[in-house]
């Protein structure tokens, strides 16, 4: 194994930790960490806020260290660090006054890192044409696809090129706008909401779909976007669909959005995705073979999110499972995505996936049959059940036929205590939640 940076290896726990905690949970506490520094066996992880520091430190620490020692076969202790970006990097945002209302960029999001490829290339080109004269090229520069295709990479591309440039740049999704917006009305602060909005030299409006039907913050966004418009500076939006396809979208704001230049963003063909995992590969320091490769682009064709999903998943399936990186076990741990329908974890789905694992019944599950596998079978589905659902004892005790809240309270627990150390049942419980859910989202 072959490991280079903190981030690359926080990456690759990422990829594990993605399917031992659920989606919400992964979402809320993980989605935006970074791994900042590797020495001995101290290992820091940067996060967005003290209260996630905090979440994780009590909840997920002894989790995450074993996930950590699992990839890098050695002793290691972890520590959140608050916000650990080179404060360089943050130069030119501005502070958000309203309760954190605005994102600052992702410093990884930057032209060089983006791949361009058929269906991408007008788009690319056309968002370096802005980030090199902002305010003169096209304005507004509105760029749309669909979900995973590179909208939000491209848009950070900019702000980070002008950031650079020592601009004033704002990005912002179109929900962050109209919370501030809300905010700002209920506490009477529309002025420097108006100051803060209107005086930049860039504005980045991501996912602007989500805007559809809030009158005022439609209202609000079209005077902003028309002021700066006016003084030359750059507007960049991007959505999931071109202006004319956003429902109720007043006519005022579509015709200004379509004023500029209005691109889509296609689906990758085949050699671009290669091309793009190739390089990602090369960015986590894995070598990974070109049939790989091949094997990957091949079967996930629609998002590039996606296929990173993919790309991770084989190289953490091989590292948790000890073994090297063979067209088998990629196929293997591709298998699910390709032939899997996404589910709801609802309670029969659960029973049923963690059943079919163990070729059994759910009505094994939920009755009396005594062997091993039934009974490892029961104490995952309760564990999932628990951490998927969030079903009472109570409940998941009638979900399993009618067992006593205690029982199922001590199978809880018996199971979060196995499986910090019991690295096969770890294993079984990835599975499950592979087959559980769809890939990449
Ligand atoms: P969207 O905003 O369109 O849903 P994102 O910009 O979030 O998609 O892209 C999803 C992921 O795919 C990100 O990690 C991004 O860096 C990566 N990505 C997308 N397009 C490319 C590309 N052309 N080259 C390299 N990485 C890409
Ligand atoms: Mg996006």
């Amino acid at each position: 194994m072959h490991v280079t940076s903190a981030q690359e290896t926080w990456e690759a726990a990422l990829g594990e930790l993605q399917l031992q905690v659920n989606r919400a949970n992964y979402r809320t506490w993980l989605g935006k960490t970074v791994g900042l520094s590797f020495e001995g066996n101290q290992f820091v992880v940067g996060v967005p806020t003290i209260f996630v520091a905090e979440y994780l430190d009590k909840k997920q620490r002894s989790l995450i260290e074993k996930t950590l020692m699992g990839l890098t076969k050695q002793d290691v202790n972890v520590t959140f660090q608050v916000n650990g970006r080179d404060p360089d990097c943050l130069r030119g945002i501005r502070s958000a006054p309203a309760e954190q209302a605005t994102l600052s960029l992702n410093p990884r999001y930057t032209f060089d890192s983006f791949i361009a490829g058929e269906g991408n290339r007008l788009a690319r080109d056309a968002a370096l044409a802005v980030a090199q004269n902002p305010g003169h090229s096209y304005n507004p520069l509105f760029l749309y696809g669909g979900v995973g295709l590179g909208k939000t990479h491209l848009v950070q591309a900019i702000g980070n090129a002008a950031l650079a440039n020592q601009a004033d740049v704002l990005y912002f999704s179109a929900e962050q706008f109209t919370n501030d917006l809300m905010n700002a009305i209920r506490s009477r602060k529309t002025e420097e909401f108006r100051n803060k909005y209107r005086t930049v030299d860039m504005l980045l409006v991501d996912d602007i779909q989500f805007i559809s039907g809030k009158e005022r913050t439609e209202e609000s966004l079209f005077y902003t976007v028309n002021e700066l418009y006016n003084a030359n500076r750059q507007i960049v939006v991007t959505s999931d669909r071109p202006p004319r396809a956003i429902p109720s979208l007043k006519q005022q704001l579509r015709s200004r959005l379509e004023q500029g230049l209005v691109i889509d963003i296609k689906p990758p063909d085949l050699k671009t995705r290669m091309a793009i995992l190739q390089a990602k590969s090369e960015q986590r320091g894995e070598h990974v073979d070109p049939d790989i490769l091949e094997l990957i682009a091949s079967q996930v064709q629609q998002s590039i999110r996606q296929l990173e999903g993919a790309l991770n998943r084989v190289i953490a399936y091989a590292r948790l499972l000890r073994t090297s990186l063979t067209p088998e076990l990629a196929t293997h741990a591709l298998e699910d995505i390709a032939t899997r329908k996404p589910k709801q974890s609802t309670p029969d789905a659960i029973l049923e996936t963690v059943a079919q694992s163990f070729q059994l019944t759910p009505e094994d599950l939920k009755g009396r049959k005594r062997s091993k596998e039934a009974a490892l079978a029961r104490q995952l589905a309760v564990y999932l059940l628990k951490e998927e659902t969030g079903c009472s004892l109570t409940q998941i005790g009638k979900e399993l036929g009618g067992r006593d809240h205690h029982v199922i309270s001590l199978a809880h627990q018996k199971t979060a205590s196995d499986i910090e150390t019991d690295i096969s049942l770890r294993d079984k419980l990835f599975r499950i939640r592979q087959s559980l859910y769809s890939a990449g989202e």
